[in-house]
């Protein structure tokens, strides 16, 4: 196993999370909104983010397992649940990287049945290559190409989520 050169360097995330979170300032002005942070690769990204809105802001952590078979695409365990009720709330969640799609379409229908009042996506890194689904973030930070990527909180096996660039794995 080897690590690339520096995909995408750390003034390049930077930037991005400043744009992000200045779409979102924008939608939400003054509005309450509840962050979901999907750990645990989402660490890093949800850290950085929420200390650039401007909004009154109130930050979770929700942890699931997707377990994707022939018969069921996309069943999803919860490993540790929200503490906050977000019934009438905006909601954000806050993911590393949207691959399938697979986990973040259970994990919306999932908490839609706790009827916020609107729920959205935003992800630090899309692979839309991949999609198997109609899943499409509302906040998109950089779209990436069909490869293993770990750094900026994505793991391999656990390792790497220190890094602060993001590097390919081969
Ligand atoms: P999906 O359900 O969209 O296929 O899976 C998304 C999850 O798969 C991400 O939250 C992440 O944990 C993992 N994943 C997908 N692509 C990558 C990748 O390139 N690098 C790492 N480290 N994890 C990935
Ligand atoms: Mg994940």
């Amino acid at each position: 196993m080897d690590l690339s050169e520096i995909m995408i360097p750390q003034d390049e995330i930077a930037s991005m999370v400043t744009r992000v979170a200045e779409e979102i300032n924008k939608d939400y002005k003054g509005e309450e909104l509840i962050v979901v942070g999907i750990l645990t690769g989402a660490f890093v990204f949800t850290a950085d983010l929420v200390r650039e809105l401007d909004m009154p802001v109130i930050v979770d952590f929700m942890q699931v397992k997707s377990y994707v078979g022939d018969k069921s695409t996309g069943t999803l365990t919860i490993k540790r649940d929200l503490s906050t009720d977000i019934k009438g709330k905006n909601v954000l969640i806050v993911e590393d990287i949207i691959d399938t799609g697979n986990t973040l379409k259970a994990l919306k229908e999932m908490l839609l049945q706790r009827e916020p009042k609107l729920l959205k996506i935003c992800t630090a890194f899309d692979k839309p290559s991949r999609r198997v689904n109609d899943l499409t973030p509302d906040y998109n930070g950089i779209t990436v190409p069909d490869e293993f990527i770990v750094g900026y909180g994505l793991d391999y096996d656990g390792a790497y989520r220190n890094l602060k660039e993001v590097r390919i794995v081969r």
